[in-house]
């Protein structure tokens, strides 16, 4: 799923916000339901046109959409309001996930991160329930206040499953901060509440299998999701075993010092004979004007056709998202694990007093798991 490409929608509060294919699925369905199976059956509804139904299935989609989204934003926002960095929000098949850099330095932070997005749900619940009160009763057609019944109803569910006490859920990181705060043992309370999040998967794949053995295929989803929580329950304390086994290593102890880097002016035909060809490495710092301006990588000059390289500048091709590839020197490499996610260049560069002193690789930080855990 995650390999599917994400269209980004903009930033709030200065969060990127990404949708990602697969949500459009989502979207398609949950307006396909509500157009021809639950709208229509409601009494109030009979005798509408095609077109109302499916333009009132289209307006819940996009609030619940704007639902999830205020979801992951109370999460965003409270991580970073304890000094936590939100690198982005994706929504995607499964709902949202916000991308946050670094865990929550104490169980106090990370409790009042995971209640904020389950809170927001039962707000929103509350205030789609007031409006759908207010709306009925004022005896406004039905495709204002069902829709409305529709939105309270829905984020009421979002905010109470995701309160169930099982990491990677909401519920799993109250439950875990609550550990960490009693035994002060952060990877203790992760390998409990990991262990409570693949007891609910399972539970959530068997509840699927049993229904579906008597004939009912209601429960497929909610059989998928279930898998999902467990696999990423188990993904969740193996990380924390990695985390634990490097914690309070600096960046500055396992960079690779002094990089050789490229100049943004080399046309991508010299690039790729002096540098890529029989080269020691698949990525380089790129400098242009006396700094440093990003990261040039083989798969960056692939996107080019290869007839163009003579004429094409590597400056053009870098990846000049510096935010997100400095990181400095004294910084945590339990840190940087984010940002080596399968889609980011695989390479950090390490600015120290406005310098390049060092880049962080992939594989830097690989071998340093391998010989720590
Ligand atoms: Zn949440």
């Amino acid at each position: 799923v995650f390999d599917l490409p994400s269209i980004r929608l903009g930033r709030v509060f200065g969060i990127p916000i990404e949708v990602n294919a697969s949500w459009l699925a989502i979207f398609v369905l949950v307006t396909y339901s509500l157009a021809q199976g639950v709208y229509p059956s409601i009494p109030a509804a009979h005798g509408s046109a095609w077109w109302v139904f499916a333009a009132a299935g289209a307006a819940t989609s996009l609030l619940f959409f704007a639902s999830i989204l205020a979801h992951e934003l109370c999460h965003s926002l409270v991580a970073k309001a304890t000094g936590g960095n939100v690198d982005r929000i994706t929504l995607f098949i499964f709902g949202g996930v916000a991308q946050i850099d670094e865990e929550p330095k104490t169980a106090g932070k990370e409790f009042l991160m995971a209640v904020a997005g389950p809170a927001a749900s039962v707000v929103l619940a509350v205030v789609f329930f007031g409006g759908f009160f207010v709306t009925a009763l004022v005896g406004a057609p039905w495709w204002v206040w069902e829709p409305l019944r529709y939105l309270a109803g829905i984020n009421f569910t979002v905010g109470l499953f995701n309160l169930l006490p099982g990491f990677p859920l909401d519920g799993g990181r109250v439950l875990r901060s609550v550990l960490w705060g009693a035994t002060g043992d952060l990877l203790k309370a992760t390998r409990w509440a990991a262990g409570s999040g693949q007891a609910i998967g399972w539970a959530m794949v068997v509840a699927a299998v049993v229904a579906a053995a008597r004939g009912s295929l209601d429960l497929i989803w909610f059989g998928i999701i279930g898998w999902f929580i467990a696999s990423l329950a188990g993904q969740a304390y193996r990380q924390q075993v990695v985390r634990s086994g490097i914690a309070g290593v600096s960046v500055a102890q396992v960079m690779t010092p002094n990089p050789e880097y490229v100049s943004g002016e080399l046309t991508l035909e010299r690039l790729v004979a002096e540098h890529f060809v029989g080269g020691r490495h698949s990525r380089y710092p790129v400098m242009h004007d006396g700094t440093i301006v990003g990261v040039v990588s083989l798969s960056d000059v692939k996107r080019v056709h290869r007839a163009e390289w003579p004429f094409v500048a590597t400056l053009d091709v870098t990846d000049k998202d510096m935010g997100s590839l400095v990181v400095s020197p004294d910084q945590p490499v339990e840190q940087t694990l984010a940002r080596f996610g399968p889609d980011r260049p695989g390479m950090l560069l390490v600015v120290g007093e406005g310098r390049l002193v060092g880049v962080l690789t992939r594989s830097d930080v690989v071998h340093l798991i391998e010989v720590s855990t």
